[in-house]
């Protein structure tokens, strides 16, 4: 067993490129001590017994539960001014923060409209999770942020495994508590890699602050009508930061990063059961069915898996094991990241805020929200109208402000879930904040 990690590191993988530094990451933590190889293989023996543990509870129903948990997201940005202004500069960057929340809630509840296009084969295997994800509104101190952060920097990118983005004294942005947070570094790592995560599993070799997921600017976010074009090359649906999160919790590759070998000839397998097995990564828009020596017979290779190498447009689906098990790491109370989950008033913005963001001088919240929406101001501010608009600039929902309320609620359960723009028109001119139904 430990023969065959232990190649990886001398092997070079085959990929023209590698999208995703899963296995990048295991191999320099090998290259640094070789017998991290068995430490490796240890853990991901403990992950596969947790996630079967937890398949045997959940069918046994000892913790049967339909209900979500909602994990607080900061996006780190360092980017140099001319990166900035290729995402579309702060409001660009803005509208990627924010659609990109909307699509991993999407992808991990299964609500993702291209869902339609799971093959009928692996239809009953594909599953939507009990984790969802919002911006963070909290800071570590208690101040408020709008879940993202902005250091302009001088270095044009930053190679792997890109330490130095991660720590303010070195140029970067320092991790926000791990515990309480999913850290989101996003910087220019070139063209070819995408991103790379280091999940709770990996901690034996690197320390606490560096936990979380690193994507490139080129992949951040989804293309809309309105967000600026600049994106990789068929890396515009913001399937990157989904695959990665699945890292975080603990999945790997579909294809169990064994350069082409299957399970049955000493190959690793992703340790999933509902997954076919797979020689190696997929790329491009593979055409249902997809054959390969591991999975020669119909149905084929599952390449629209979040978890395979595919363009964003054919990623579509995780299966019920892989939720299994990203479940098993987020929703027992002796899981490891059982304290993301718990923590929903880290989402809210704190009471009594003087210096939120200068455009957002009232208080929308919950946001993301499922429909009932409190908007909240001070006494005396003016505000004569309150409008909704959509991203088509349609106006879809208008009311007129009384001078002495200070607190609205605001039903927008009708409306289908996405991104709108809440529009406050007071006496001296009109603010506007962005809100997700979901
Ligand atoms: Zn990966």
């Amino acid at each position: 067993m430990m023969m065959t990690l232990m190649g990886l590191c001398v092997v070079k993988n085959t990929q023209a490129q590698d999208k995703c530094g899963a296995q990048m990451i295991k191999e320099a933590i090998i290259a640094q001590n070789p017998s991290n190889a068995l430490v490796l293989k240890q853990q991901e023996e403990q992950i596969k017994q947790r996630a079967e543990a937890y398949q045997r509870d959940i069918e046994g129903v000892k913790m049967k539960t339909t209900a979500t948990v909602t994990v607080p997201v900061v996006f780190h940005i360092i980017l140099t001014s001319a990166q900035q202004t290729a995402l579309g500069g702060i409001s660009g960057i803005e509208e990627r923060v924010y659609n990109q929340i909307q699509v991993l809630n999407d992808d991990y509840a299964k609500l993702n409209a291209d869902t339609a296009f799971v093959p009928t084969p692996f239809k009953p295997v594909a599953g939507g999770s009990q984790i969802r994800f919002g911006l963070a509104h909290r800071k570590p101190d208690g101040t408020s942020t709008p879940g993202y952060e902005i250091r302009t920097t001088t270095s044009a990118s930053y190679a792997f495994p890109a330490s130095g983005a991660k720590y303010t004294n070195q140029g970067g942005l320092d991790a926000w508590d791990p515990s309480l947070y999913l850290n989101v570094w996003v910087i220019n790592l070139g063209t070819s890699l995408l991103g790379f995560t280091v999940p709770r599993s990996l901690l034996f070799s690197f320390p606490s602050q560096e936990l979380g997921v690193v994507i490139t600017h080129g992949a951040f976010g989804k293309r809309t009508a309105s967000t600026t074009p600049y994106f990789i090359s068929g890396i515009d649906k913001g399937r990157t930061l989904t695959h990665e999160v699945g890292h975080y919790f603990e999945l790997i590759h579909i294809w169990g990063d064994d350069n082409g070998l299957c399970p049955n000839n000493g190959g690793q397998d992703d340790g999933i059961a509902d997954t076919p097995p797979q020689a190696n990564s997929s790329s491009g828009v593979p055409i249902f069915p997809t054959y390969d020596a591991c999975s020669p017979t119909y149905p084929g290779i599952m390449f629209m898996n979040y978890m395979d190498y595919s363009n964003d447009t054919a990623l579509y689906m995780f299966t019920n094991g892989q939720v299994a098990r990203m479940h098993s790491n987020i929703l027992p109370s002796n899981s490891q990241d059982y304290t993301l989950g718990i923590h929903p008033e880290l989402l809210d913005w704190p009471t009594g805020v003087t210096n939120i963001i200068s455009d957002n001088n009232f208080l929308l919240y919950p946001n993301p929200s499922s429909g009932k929406v409190t908007l909240s101001l001070a006494a005396g501010s003016g505000l004569q109208q309150i409008e909704v608009v959509n991203l088509l600039g349609k106006i879809v929902y208008s009311t007129q402000a009384q001078s002495t309320q200070t607190n609205y609620t605001i039903d927008l359960s009708l409306l289908s879930k996405g991104m709108y723009v809440v529009r406050c028109v007071f006496k001296e001119g009109i603010q506007t904040q962005k809100m997700m139904l979901e």
